[in-house]
Formats: structure tokens, sequence, C-alpha cells
């Protein structure tokens, strides 16, 4: 079978593989969506996890069930599935708390595994789930949905009742975009982004979400503006602005992956004088079913952050470029 390859750190091609042989408890999946993500040009480059080499890439994905193992009841051939791609230990101190996105000894699908940059991927049942009748190219946006779900969980929103009355993304990049319509989908009606540019922007505006230039008269004019503001940049600069823009009583969301060593300068007087709440999140915890069930109300507007939908070796340039506005989620796809 045609498979993406990281053969090591830094070296991606195109590979021929031997179909992947079914184990107990596995199904063969025929992939037929898989997103690019950050992550993937991270792991490539070691600097995600320990860097299992050689792998597949492709933690986003959906597909067919082609084949199960004997012992499999839960699937069978021709089921239409998403995958949960996190592998977590189950008996660690995080995993015991039902933290399992915080696994001490996490793995996944396409980071420590091989994942869906392939035609075809073996994963084990318990980390298939089923996608109705949606479109694969948006089942395979339920990963980074619950990415988002998961970081809005962990900043309260939505929870408990509570609705932000505005919010501000920074980053109008596809996980950008998908956390401020999630915040849509959500309740809060005045939803923000924030760039540098202006492409990038005017989409945002065409999905109905509010435009501001990073850096702009327009944004500092809306300092403490807001009662929630996440970063989705990555960028330390921008997370250390973040606190200023949130209102008092408001949330602050760090979510974007901002290098190890970057460090920032906050006053810890404001936080505790304008009772600012900082919160952190990362990954999904099997929260796929959640994102589901939105994609799945939503009108199409998120299936729009679709960019490309390509044949594998299409893909395999992505990995080395970045940064063209007019590229959004890139993802290998395989018509149905
Ligand atoms: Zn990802
Ligand atoms: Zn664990």
């Amino acid at each position: 079978m045609k498979a993406i390859r990281f053969a090591a750190a830094g070296d991606a091609g195109m590979a021929e593989l031997e179909m992947p042989a079914i184990r107990p408890g596995h199904a063969l999946l025929r992939v037929h969506a898989a997103g690019l993500c950050h992550t993937d040009i991270d792991v490539l480059h070691g600097r995600y996890g320990s860097g299992a080499f050689p792998l597949v890439p492709g933690h986003e994905y959906a597909g067919t069930v082609e084949a199960v193992a004997e012992d499999v009841t839960a699937v069978k051939p021709g089921d239409r599935v998403a995958v949960d791609p996190n592998i977590p230990c189950g008996h660690c101190p995080s995993c015991a708390k039902g933290l399992t996105n915080l696994c001490a000894t996490l793995k996944a699908y396409g980071v420590t595994e091989n994942g869906g940059f392939a035609e075809y991927s073996l994963v084990a049942v318990d980390h298939l789930h089923p996608i109705g009748h949606l479109a694969f190219e948006t089942a395979a946006l339920a990963e980074p949905l619950a990415c988002v779900l998961n970081g809005l969980g962990a900043a309260g929103v939505g929870t408990g009742g509570h609705v932000p009355g505005n919010a501000l993304v920074f980053g109008a990049g596809p996980i950008g975009l998908l956390m401020a319509l999630s915040l849509k989908a959500r309740g809060v009606t005045k939803v923000a982004v924030a760039d540098i540019s202006e492409p990038r922007l005017a989409f945002a505006a065409s999905l109905g979400l509010e435009p501001l230039g990073s850096g702009s008269q327009d944004l500092a004019a809306r300092a403490r503006g807001f009662d929630f503001v996440a970063d989705a940049t990555g960028i330390a600069k921008v997370v250390e602005g973040i606190i200023g823009l949130t209102a008092d009583g408001g949330t602050a969301l760090v979510f974007g992956v901002c290098a190890p060593d970057a460090r920032i300068a906050v006053a810890p007087f404001e936080i505790f004088r304008r009772q600012i709440r900082l919160a952190g999140s990362h990954s999904l915890n099997r929260n796929i079913p959640q994102a589901l069930e939105i994609l799945s109300r939503d009108d199409g507007t998120m299936a729009r952050l679709v960019s490309h939908r390509l044949p594998l070796g299409e893909v395999l340039p992505f990995f080395a470029k970045s940064g063209n506005p007019a590229t959004m989620k890139v993802q290998f796809s395989v018509e149905a």
C-alpha cells in the first residue's frame, strides 16, 4: 500500500509498505480522509515525543472498516468511522484521574504508531467511532475539534451553563477558526479572531467572525474587552498579550503550542486584582463522539476549513511548506 513515511527525523517521503497484518482486537481501516496538522511537522522533526521512526504520520482520520480480527464484534466491514488517535496507558496517576490526554506514557496513532497518511491503517477497535452519514472529510475534523472542545472544557466554557458574553481567538488558521466556530456553537454570540494576515481575516469574516488585525489600533482599543481570550498561535509574545485583553473576571486559555523554552512576563497582581482565570489544555480526552455530534449539527461552515483535498503524493510537499495564508486544512482524500 502507498503511504507517507517518516524514515528518520526530517526525512519524509512516499513509501510502498506491506499491508498491516490484522491483530486481535484490531480493525483494518481503509482511509478516506486524513488531515495534516502542525503536530505532524513537529513529529517529523523530533520535536514532539520521542520520535518513533520509521513512522506513518497522520492522527486526524476517518474511513471505512475493511476487515476485522476474529475476536472483534464492535465494528464490521463497511462501517464508516473516525479514529481517536490517543493511546493512554490506563493506570498512571493522570489516567486514574480520567485525564487520559495527560498520560505519563501517552502513545498515539500517527505519533508513536503508524497513522492515517496511508491507504490502510490498523487501529484497535476501541479507538473507532461511528460517523453516521458525515462526509469523511468532515469526520476527519473530529480530532482537532475534540482538542478544541477539551480546551474549552479546561477553560470552563459551556460547562455549568457558563457562556462568555464575547470571545477573542488569536490565530486565524484552521485550529483557531475551529475554536472560534466552536465558541459560536457553544452559544457565544460575538466571537472575534485576530491575525496578521489580511486574507485569513477576510476568510474569518466570511465565516461570520469579527476580524481584528493583530497589533492594530482597533484591537488595542478593546483592552480588557473580552470575557474569554484564547491563543491558537503558539507565539509566546501573543500569549503574553492575552491577559491584557481579558475582561475583569474573564478567562485566558493557552491553547497554541509554544516552544518549550519560551517564557512570558505577566503581572501576578493583575491576575489577582482582576480575578483572571488562566487555563491550559493539551490534546483531546476521549471526546471524539462529542466532536462528531457538533459536526453533524454544523451547517457546513466547519467543513469550509478544509482547503485542500489531495492524493497522498500531493500532500507530501505540505510537510515542508507552511505559512501560505490561503492554505487552511490540507487533507489526504479518497473519493468514497
Ligand atoms: Zn493535530
Ligand atoms: Zn496513563
